[in-house]
């Protein structure tokens, strides 16, 4: 699905000398590699404040803990998302209410949102899921009405951007915190686990640096229960080498979804994803996707058979996610109703993922083309 061995070739000399570096001055943790990262990445996202982490699970387990939100509080979030957003609502002892996407995007629904909100609500996780923002004018006018938290979950946008106020921004730059993960087949992965928490307001960076470590804001004085979760100087080492060419890596991961789309388009039982042409015209204002998944909907039942011949074809195909969140054993909670999530319930018997990396050739991209197309004419 991931070539990550060839995007390494391409850059190895520069990552093997930023690597050694660091194996030379051995600041393995908090070293200067991480604080320079941490302000190009403010520079790139234009955001005030960059808080490196261990993982994207720990950036938003963290930027709930930094919001100050307390058990019983109700966190709305997508029913289809990876668990991990779930996950940490409920290792906090706040209450998951799981609702409905939209089909064209894939991403939390807005009037859903709406119609989940009680007194109890607190704060809102939308995910742009796969790449592609959830529509954050919607999102943020809910939030503003509601005097709700509107907490970013980026881990698979980074470098999108989002239509918001009739600009465009960055994603992650737009609710009160965001979070995002540098697994390494993320669209900007470190070479082992990594994850960072953004936020322009100055009070609650100020928070969530002491949440990091331990609870300190004066060494050895723990004033509220923290937790450790530390960027290593290696993977800092690796993300500044590969920020400069994200936007170079996410214009290749675009260029191999419209190749995609080019050749699958008008297929029947085919739906391929949003890929707005102002998206394309680099000076626009509009959302434009990402491409961590490249993911198609496959109508009338076929999905799985399409899976398994792409397998017998030796193509690697994912399918995400093939289980609604509201129905895994974890998740379940008796005030869901299942006709309150058409889209998901549909989603998940649909959806199937294309190998989606910046090494992409023609050769490749036409060879799983061909034997899709071959597959819903057969
Ligand atoms: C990858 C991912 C995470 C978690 O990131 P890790 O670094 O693996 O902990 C959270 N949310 C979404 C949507 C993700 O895709």
């Amino acid at each position: 699905m991931v070539d990550l061995k060839g995007q390494y070739q391409s850059i190895k000399e520069q990552i093997n000398t930023s690597i050694s570096q660091v194996l030379d001055t051995s600041t393995f943790i908090n070293g200067p590699e991480v604080h320079a990262f941490q302000k190009e990445l403010e520079d790139y996202l234009d955001v005030k404040h960059v808080i490196p982490c261990a993982n994207g699970t720990d950036a938003l387990q963290i930027a709930m803990m930094g919001l100050g939100l307390k058990p019983g509080d109700e966190v709305i979030t997508a029913d289809f998302t990876f668990a991990a957003t779930v996950e940490v609502i409920a290792l906090l002892q706040l209450t998951p209410v799981l609702v409905d996407v939209e089909p064209d995007t894939f991403n939390i629904d807005p009037k859903a949102i709406e119609n989940a909100i009680t007194n109890k609500t607190k704060a809102i996780v939308p995910v742009h899921l796969f790449g592609q923002c959830a529509n954050m004018d919607a999102i943020m006018e809910v939030a503003r009405k509601h005097d709700i938290f509107v907490i970013e979950d980026n881990a698979q946008a980074i470098g999108a951007d989002c239509a918001f106020n009739g600009k465009k921004q960055k994603a992650g730059s737009i609710g009160h915190i965001s979070a995002t993960s540098f697994f390494p087949s993320k669209n900007l992965g470190a070479y082992g686990d990594g994850g960072a928490i953004f936020t322009n307001d100055d009070d609650l960076a100020h928070i969530i640096r002491g949440v990091v470590n331990h609870g300190m804001y004066r060494r050895y004085y723990h004033d509220v229960v923290g937790v450790n979760s530390r960027l290593d100087s290696i993977q800092a080492a690796v993300l500044r080498a590969k920020l400069p060419r994200l936007d170079e890596y996410n214009g290749k991961r675009r260029l191999a979804a419209l190749k995609y789309s080019q050749a699958l388009k008008g297929q029947e039982d085919i739906v391929v994803p949003i890929l707005s042409d102002c998206c394309l015209a680099r000076d626009s204002d509009c959302s434009c996707h990402v491409f961590h998944q490249y993911t198609l909907r496959i109508l009338n039942g076929k999905r799985d058979a399409l899976a398994e011949h792409l397998n017998e074809k030796e193509i690697p195909c994912g399918v995400y996610y093939p289980i609604p969140l509201h129905s895994q054993k974890a998740y379940k909670d008796e005030r869901y109703n299942e006709e309150n999530f058409p889209v998901t319930n549909q989603l998940v018997k649909e959806v199937i993922s294309l190998p989606m990396h910046t090494e992409l050739d023609d050769e490749q991209i036409s060879y799983i083309t061909d034997t899709i197309i071959g597959f819903v004419k057969g």
